[in-house]
């Protein structure tokens, strides 16, 4: 069997497929401004990004060379009209085992079942806050009560692998930890806190809201929550059990310094470009990529 590998030793068997930049949400950490299309003056926004075919000979190909997981993400994927028909070619394309999406859950509580039927195996649902007037804050919709169905109708609808994504902030910590907590305890969900990357949009926000994955990790250990062990093929969360909760909780910590040695994934744009770090994707500074951190260590 074909497989991808680099120059450091890390096998590429997961690809993360970018299928639109639009999106209707303005998180304070990605789009504060909202989506502002990059196409040259007359463009339509569809004649720019990949076509349904293009993604499928795409991921084809990819599954060709030893590919086994896509997900599928944006922007807002769940954008497109054609989203459930991108999940049935990719969930029919020989090789691919795992198709996952990453959504704001604006659609989901329209379309779960459909993306279930058409062959979606996990999904990820960034969730920012359980107030809506928080959710408001940060994401700039008013559309909470929405995404919560969405939650919802992604549980009911049978999705295997469901977790909920929160971007780790100092004002998570104060105003929502809590509610979140009470919703692990008693929900069959893995909660994950990304480490808040800082972006060239979002300065002031990083410097007001950054609090590192490390010392999240420490302040959960104090509360009883123990580390999981970790599997080879597991991606970059480290996830924690407690013996009072249904539910786990993950960190998922792109400053680490050991993040980006168990990197098994590529990048594909919604215009078809090949990137290889999530970080040169934020504009996060280079020197901080993984092609130097991995030279350090070695
Ligand atoms: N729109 C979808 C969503 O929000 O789930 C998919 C795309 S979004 C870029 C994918 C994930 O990246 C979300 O969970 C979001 O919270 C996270 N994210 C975006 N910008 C981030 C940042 N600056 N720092 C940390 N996580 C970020
Ligand atoms: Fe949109 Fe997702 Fe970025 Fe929020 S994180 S602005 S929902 S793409």
């Amino acid at each position: 069997m074909n497989i991808l590998k680099d120059n450091y030793g890390r096998k590429f068997s997961y690809l993360r497929l970018s299928v639109t930049d639009a999106c209707n949400f303005r998180c304070k950490y990605c789009l504060p401004n909202g989506y502002k299309p990059h196409a040259k003056c007359g463009d339509r926004l569809e004649d720019t990004i990949l076509k349904i075919h293009e993604i499928e000979n795409l991921v084809f190909a990819f599954a060709e060379l030893g590919f086994r997981k896509v997900r599928l993400t944006g922007g807002e994927p769940t954008l497109r009209n054609d989203i459930v028909d991108i999940v049935k070619r990719v969930s029919d394309i020989p090789g691919i085992n795992t198709v996952a999406l990453t959504t704001n859950g604006y659609r989901l509580h329209k379309i779960a079942n459909a993306l279930k039927q058409a062959g979606l195996t996990a999904i990820n649902i960034s969730v920012d806050s359980l107030d809506s007037n928080r959710f408001l804050e940060i994401t700039g919709s008013r559309h909470a009560e929405r995404v919560y169905q969405g939650v919802q109708s992604a549980i009911n609808a049978g999705i295997k692998k469901i977790k909920i994504n929160s971007v780790l902030l100092k004002s998570f910590i104060d105003n929502d930890l809590d509610t979140f907590l009470a919703f692990v305890s008693r929900t069959p969900i893995s909660l994950r806190f990304i480490e808040l990357m800082e972006t060239a949009d979002s300065k002031d926000f990083f410097s007001r809201e950054y609090i590192s994955g490390d010392s999240f990790r420490e302040q959960l250990e104090a509360q009883g929550w123990s580390e999981i062990e970790r599997d080879e093929h597991d991606g970059p969360a480290r996830e924690f059990v407690h013996h009072n909760y249904i539910g786990r909780l993950g960190i998922i910590s792109p400053y680490s310094k050991d993040f980006c040695t168990s990197c098994n994934r590529l990048r594909v744009s919604s215009r078809g470009k090949l990137r290889l770090c999530l970080l040169v994707m934020v504009n996060f500074h280079f020197e901080n990529c993984c092609k130097v951190r991995l030279k350090e260590k070695s």
